[in-house]
């Protein structure tokens, strides 16, 4: 699980492997959901934004597909720690 930065409302999230499928709670045209042993997108929505007029954070589960643009270069970022540089650490407790 590999905690990415926040956007530009300050939500947060992870990216992190399926052990079995979910449902993509976005599903744009296309979707397939989110697979078993694929990594997806769990996100913490705050509450008051344009994502989340409630009162209380929604925990979110989203497929690679559906994420924006910006999102998901992130997201891929996050998988791929040494074609980006970023996160050896993190790569090494993988390894270990
Ligand atoms: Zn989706």
């Amino acid at each position: 699980m590999r905690k990415l930065p926040g956007d530009k409302y300050g939500n947060i999230g992870w990216s992190v492997m399926a052990r079995k499928p979910h449902r993509c709670e976005v599903r744009n045209d296309g979707c397939q959901g989110i697979l078993a042993e694929t990594p997806y997108y769990r996100a913490i929505a705050w509450p008051r934004t344009d994502v989340n007029n409630g009162r209380v954070p929604w925990v979110m589960k989203i497929c690679r597909d559906c994420l924006t643009d910006e999102r998901r270069l992130q997201f891929d970022q996050s998988r791929d720690p040494e074609l980006f540089g970023i996160d050896v650490e993190i790569r090494r407790q993988d390894h270990a």
